[in-house]
């Protein structure tokens, strides 16, 4: 399989370098100069640091120079990088991705201090639309697999009053049992989309991603979280002043105190202490304090 042959060790993927795990690249040297990409790891966790326009150009090179394999595309943030400090598995799917997006204001800081300057925020909410936009004006077919079934369903509707002429070819809740899975698949191959918008919530969206990556018949899978929540108007977005200034995530946590309060009151300390340690403090000094946060 094709694949196979860029399979690393965690521990080798970490250290890999940029070119290796781009198959844009590797089919044209050309591609890399023009895509302009950078990647780094920010707490063992990739982000391929480029801007939407060069992100767009790669999505729509993997859907139109079709491969044969799927390509995975995710978003880090603070929530996914701190899930990943204990879920392993979850940060090697995430590594594992074709095209990494970086995705936040708490990812932009933390990346600063470590001294890397994010082109671009490029959260799936976002981005995913832009996607949709190209998919409508060039004719790709997309299939949405994620959140409750009314909201699935009122999110294509909205969709089509948006893009009139998008090729929804299916769509399907995120609620199933793990042996309703096979099914799902069969159910997504038929419809071989050209993309797959998988919005399950992290960790499960990139590990189901990940797992069924050989079995899926599809070009691009994206993993985009909340995305079809806001797309059918059950979960409002913040304005767009707060959005400007960063502050997103604060208007999700005032909206879902219950839901989100771990990734305000938790995670965005337990980020920013571990970045400061990592950036500042000797290495054994970072362990220690790493074994604290996340004991
Ligand atoms: N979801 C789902 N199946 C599940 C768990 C969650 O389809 O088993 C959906 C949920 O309805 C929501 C999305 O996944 O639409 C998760 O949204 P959230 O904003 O929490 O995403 P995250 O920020 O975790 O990526």
């Amino acid at each position: 399989m094709e694949r196979a042959a860029v399979q690393h060790t965690a521990e080798n993927l970490e250290r890999a370098p940029a070119p290796l795990r781009y198959e844009a690249e590797k089919e044209s040297p050309a591609a890399e100069r023009r895509f302009n990409l950078r990647s780094f790891y920010l707490l063992g966790t990739r982000v391929d640091n480029i801007d939407g326009e060069a992100a767009r150009a790669i999505v729509s090179h993997y859907v139109e120079k079709n491969s044969g394999r799927l390509r995975k595309i995710f978003f880090t943030n603070v929530h996914s990088i701190c899930v990943a400090q204990r879920n392993h598995v979850l940060k090697h799917c995430i590594n594992l991705g074709d095209l990494v997006l970086a995705d936040g204001s708490g990812l932009k800081i933390g990346s600063s201090i470590m001294g890397h300057s994010i082109v671009e925020n490029l959260n799936g909410t976002d981005f995913t639309p832009a996607i949709l936009k190209i998919a409508e004006e060039r004719g790709w077919s997309v299939y949405l697999l994620g959140a409750k079934s009314y909201v699935v369903e009122r999110c294509c509707m909205l969709l089509l009053l948006t893009y009139p002429r998008l090729r929804i070819v299916g769509f399907r809740e995120g609620y199933f049992k793990p042996e309703e899975e096979k099914a799902i698949v069969e159910e997504i191959n038929a419809k071989h989309p050209d993309i797959l918008l998988v919005a399950l919530g992290t960790p499960q969206q990139e590990i189901w991603s990940i797992r069924h990556a050989y079995e899926l018949n599809a070009k691009v899978c994206m993993a985009v979280g909340g995305l079809f929540d806001f797309l059918s108007l059950t979960r409002k977005r913040a304005p767009m002043w707060l959005r400007k200034i960063g502050l997103e995530w604060l208007y999700r946590f005032i909206q879902e105190p219950k839901a989100k309060w771990d990734r305000v009151v938790i995670e965005i300390p337990m980020f920013l202490s571990i970045i400061f340690a990592k950036r500042f403090f000797p290495k054994r000094l970072q362990k220690i304090i790493k074994g604290i946060v996340f004991s």
